[in-house]
């Protein structure tokens, strides 16, 4: 796979891989929550005080699929959990994305092993689950979720102020999480493997009720190792279409017709993020919604790896002051950098979602809200 591709998903347009910093925009337009602050400065106001007040740094860890850690390596899924602890404030970690296949065999025991790794940061920095294949019936014959739900139940999340709601009552399969870092509102949008119709349809209104947030949507598979939305190609593997799971109610959709049925939709989704693809294990596609956004999706697995990934895991490092954000992919349980071109990069220049306008986290009352109406689907 070659690093630098003319990008486009299924319906998006054409556009550079990569250009360059748009260095004539000032600081200051750079940083909207802090604009009326820094263009109008209160006189004497010291140049170490107007600096505090530009958004933040702060990084985004990506786990990609543990299913082998849990079966047989639990050590190295421990080791991941202790170094984000370790790290957070040297980091800013703000949030963890699990990107499913938790497990190999959806055992007890298995899920035993993942929760004694991933309790580990519990009250110390939130995260989300999204569940795979793998962690749905045997191999995703069915949805059949309950020892997810079991180890991570709703009542386990639900009172955390990042937790937003879910999509069917006591099922953690479908959910969402709020953040604020870097100036933006974000929206984590958890979706299950292979996503229903139905569950689209809900994603679509939790998306559309939340516009001053930009999305990133968390699900075991979209994107595919060539760099192309999974299903865009007869040849492409291990399609949700192809697991028993589709044939329950409300079906099963691969990454083309999430684009179509959703990503594309809405001019604040900035991310899909995924794993479960085997070859290499990595791709990204930016393609432009059909608002004109930049989305920016991200495949990342290394379970074909030595021992089910050699503890590799990925960071996302968010520059709100240079509209940048750097991807870094980083062992604990080898301390290693790999800083190969494919694990190692940067998004597009002057990433778009840092232009956009940010409000305060919404009150407790408005969450309490939505939480209330999304209880009762
Ligand atoms: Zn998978």
């Amino acid at each position: 796979m070659l690093e630098a591709k003319e990008s486009s998903g299924s319906g998006g347009k054409p556009m550079r891989k990569r250009f360059r910093v748009v260095l004539f925009l000032s600081l200051v337009l750079s940083c909207p929550s802090t604009q009326g602050q820094l263009t109008s400065p209160e006189p004497g106001l010291a140049k170490t005080n107007m600096d505090s007040l530009k958004p933040a740094p702060f990084t985004l860890v990506i786990l990609p699929d543990t299913q082998f850690y849990s079966l047989q390596y639990p050590q190295i899924f421990t080791a991941q959990a202790k170094w984000i602890v370790d790290n957070k404030e040297e980091k800013s970690i703000v949030f963890v994305l699990h990107e499913g296949d938790i497990t190999h065999n959806n055992t007890e025991s298995e899920w035993q092993n993942a929760n004694e790794s991933i309790s580990i940061l519990d009250d110390v920095v939130p995260y989300a689950l999204a569940p795979g294949n793998h962690d749905s019936g045997r191999n995703g014959n069915t949805r059949d979720t309950e020892l997810f739900n079991t180890h991570f139940s709703l009542n386990r999340y639900q009172n955390l102020p990042t937790f937003g709601g879910v999509y069917e009552p006591d099922k953690m399969d479908n959910c969402y999480h709020l953040f604020s870092a870097g100036g933006v509102d974000w929206l984590i949008l958890v979706l299950e493997f292979g996503p229903r119709d139905d569950v689209l349809t809900w994603a679509n209104q939790m998306v559309a009720d939340n516009p001053g947030r930009q999305v990133i949507i968390l699900t075991h598979t979209y994107l595919y190792s060539d760099d192309t939305l999974h299903g865009s190609k007869a040849s492409h593997k291990w399609n949700p279409h192809n697991y028993g799971l589709a044939g329950g109610t409300g079906g099963a959709n691969d990454g083309v017709e999430m684009w179509d049925k959703l990503v594309r939709l809405h001019e604040n989704i900035s991310f899909v993020i995924n794993g479960h693809i085997l070859n290499d294990g990595v791709g990204r596609l930016v393609s432009v919604g059909d608002h004109g956004n930049q989305v920016y999706q991200i495949l990342a697995n290394y379970q074909m790896l030595k021992d089910g990934g050699s503890g590799w895991l990925r960071l996302m490092e968010f520059v709100p002051e240079l509209k940048k954000v750097s991807v870094k992919t980083y062992s604990p349980h080898l301390d290693q950098y790999n800083t190969h071109e494919q694990h190692e990069f940067e998004l597009e220049e002057n990433v778009d979602f840092f232009d956009k306008s940010t409000t305060a986290v919404a009150p407790q009352s408005k969450l309490s809200n939505m939480w209330g109406d999304i209880k009762g689907l």
